[in-house]
């Protein structure tokens, strides 16, 4: 991007961590517009097939056009965000475009952290207006975005040796599950809120023991299964009993989840168990801990601004940890369900752990266009 600025005689500087900026002065009759920021990014998702043999180090991506469509030979093309930055370069090599003051920005690492757009220095753009072309819809303008955080839960609980006569292996399956940002406001069952809501009942029925519990599995995904290892001296009752809860539920999510299946097997007894005020706590903690959404747009109809989902619970060996995925474009609101989260955990003596956190970026409607 040095050289390319170097060519066309255009005023470039990059940062300490690798971000270019290239400024282009504005064209005839543009001169009183604001300066726009155009931003993309130049790293890519570098993957090759198998048959491949490709050095991603040395060797420029080989492209070849095929009709409509620019393609690569036997390794990802880097569309995302190749499309941005030759954009932006058409853009800084035209002659004939009219266009105001421009800054091309070109940030490094957005694939694995963002790390160049969160190490620009404030005060090196002028523009304030910034377009950042990196999108999948050359038809739509992204006036806002969630933030994300991953919040979790992590504790110790006390082991007993179990009392109990029979073990129950207790499943719920088929969830048709999502993407906990694209698809929270769908109204799908989560596994590990179906479960928990299964085992407060057993509890308040029948007493039960819990062994291992162990439900979902990527942060962003909303889960589609979970298992739970429990005892009971009741194994019929409890067999029926879930047998109805299948029943009204697959009622409850026949929209969302025609497949949805609550079921259970029997299976040796496990011998160590959460004590009974342990499990009692853990339930009840679950079962207030925020999960779908938690607040919608007053700005924009339809749309989710904060949301949470617990999409991991792990029970075993005297450890639980519960991964939540919470996701607001207000950063207040981001915080308020952070600590709504952490207060029911707090009930439990959990220890928060917090990570992963991006800013959210408020839509406003009614901003100059
Ligand atoms: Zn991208």
């Amino acid at each position: 991007m040095q050289d390319f600025a170097g060519r066309l005689g255009l005023d470039h500087e990059t940062d300490a961590v690798g971000n270019v900026i290239i400024r282009k002065a504005a064209t005839a009759g543009m001169e009183d517009r604001q300066t726009i920021v155009l931003q993309s990014h130049l790293d890519m998702v570098h993957q090759k097939n198998a048959d491949t043999t490709f050095d991603f180090d040395t060797q420029g991506i080989e492209m070849f056009v095929d009709g409509d469509w620019v393609k690569a030979k036997g390794t990802t093309l880097g569309a995302d965000n190749g499309i941005g930055v030759a954009t932006i370069m058409a853009l800084l090599e035209s002659t004939d475009i009219a266009h105001p003051a421009l800054e091309a920005l070109f940030t490094i690492d957005e694939e694995t952290g963002m790390t160049g757009a969160l190490a620009l220095q404030g005060g090196v753009l002028k523009g304030s207006i910034m377009l950042n072309l990196d999108t999948e819809d050359d038809t739509e303008l992204t006036i806002g975005c969630a933030g994300g955080l991953d919040v979790t839960a992590h504790g110790h609980y006390t082991t007993e040796s179990s009392i109990m006569q029979h073990g129950l292996k207790v499943m719920v399956k088929g969830l048709t599950g999502g993407h906990s940002g694209m698809d929270i406001h769908k109204g799908q069952g989560n596994a590990n809120k179906i479960m928990n809501r299964l085992l407060y009942q057993l509890h308040q029925h029948f007493k039960i023991e819990l062994g291992e519990l162990s439900g979902g599995g990527l942060r962003n995904a909303i889960p589609r299964e979970s298992t739970a290892l429990v005892n009971t001296n009741h194994p019929d009752e409890v067999q029926t009993f879930i047998a109805a809860f299948n029943q009204t539920l697959q009622s409850e999510y026949l929209l969302t989840d025609p497949k949805l299946m609550i079921s259970c097997e029997a299976q040796p007894v496990c011998t160590h168990v959460m004590s009974d005020t342990d499990l009692h706590h853990l339930i009840c903690v679950l079962y207030a801990c925020p999960n779908g959404i938690y607040r919608m747009s007053p700005a924009i109809e339809g749309l989710v601004q904060s949301s949470n989902n617990i999409a991991r619970v792990q029970v075993a060996n005297g450890q639980y940890t519960v991964q939540c995925l919470t996701r607001s474009s207000v950063n207040s609101e981001k915080e308020d369900v952070k600590d709504a989260i952490s207060a029911a955990f707090a009930l439990m003596g959990a220890e928060m752990i917090f990570g992963g956190a991006y800013p959210g970026w408020t839509p406003n409607p009614h901003a100059p266009s």
